[in-house]
């Protein structure tokens, strides 16, 4: 298996909606659960495949991850945390340095000043640690919905399910939540996926899409939930 990365959100995901987008009714609360059961049942405990032990390195690695590869961002973050302990230190390394460093990942001069900031602002108003809730670490500098949201659920297995470019493009396929913007995804995935199902959720859709249910050529012959799927463009 593919090792998971972080990865960031186009800001216009509807080029992967190679199909309009269906609307959900409540007929389909069914099918939303019997789709997660058989996530559920081939992976009881999803993991994350990195580092999810510090969550102020897995906040400030969300944050490098917009608009970036997985694989850059895993390698600037391990050089970046290399020094890096907390975000005293992170403010003793300084703005500048941390641009040099961050610099590979794209946006280099608006992620350093927002790692600059957010640092500062756990220190004065969270005693220097990521507070626990995605509606805390939403009001901070840098961080949107899915970067609290992904941190929240990895560090703190809050029951939120980060919509990313995967989890936008199999919740719509399926469709387990229709929409065409991100908010409207993740309010649809918040609603209708049972409560059981929402801490493993994300890890689910994430891998389903990387691996499976790709943006160009989904391979809907051995898809787990084809029989499931409701998608006009599957190929079986
Ligand atoms: S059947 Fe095909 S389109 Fe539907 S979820 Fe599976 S891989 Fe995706």
């Amino acid at each position: 298996m593919a090792r998971d990365t972080l990865h960031g959100l186009r800001s216009s995901p509807r080029h992967a909606l190679a199909k309009p987008v269906r609307p959900i009714d409540a007929d389909d609360a069914e099918r939303v659960a019997a789709v997660m059961t058989r996530f559920c049942e081939a992976d009881p405990d999803p993991k994350a495949g990195f580092d999810d032990t510090d969550p102020f390195r897995l906040l400030v690695t969300v944050l490098l991850s917009a608009q970036s590869t997985g694989p850059t961002v895993a390698r600037i973050a391990e050089a970046l945390f290399s020094t890096v302990r907390d975000p005293a230190g992170m403010l003793a390394l300084g703005e500048a340095r941390i641009l040099e460093i961050i610099r590979p990942v794209g946006l280099g001069p608006s992620k350093a000043r927002n790692i600059v900031k957010l640092s500062a602002a756990l220190i004065s108003e969270h005693g220097g640690a990521v507070p626990r809730s995605s509606v805390a670490m939403r009001r901070l500098p840098g961080i949107g919905r899915k970067s609290a949201e992904v941190t929240a659920n990895f560090a703190f297995h809050e029951p939120v399910i980060a919509v990313d470019t995967h989890v936008f493009r199999v919740s719509n396929r399926i469709p387990l939540a229709s929409g065409a913007t991100v908010d409207a995804v993740a309010d649809g995935l918040a609603r209708l996926v049972p409560e059981r199902f929402k801490d493993g959720a994300h890890v689910w859709l994430f891998r389903h899409g990387r691996d499976t249910c790709t943006a160009r050529k989904p391979a809907c012959p051995r898809c787990p939930v084809a029989d499931l799927c409701l998608w006009p463009g599957k190929e079986l």
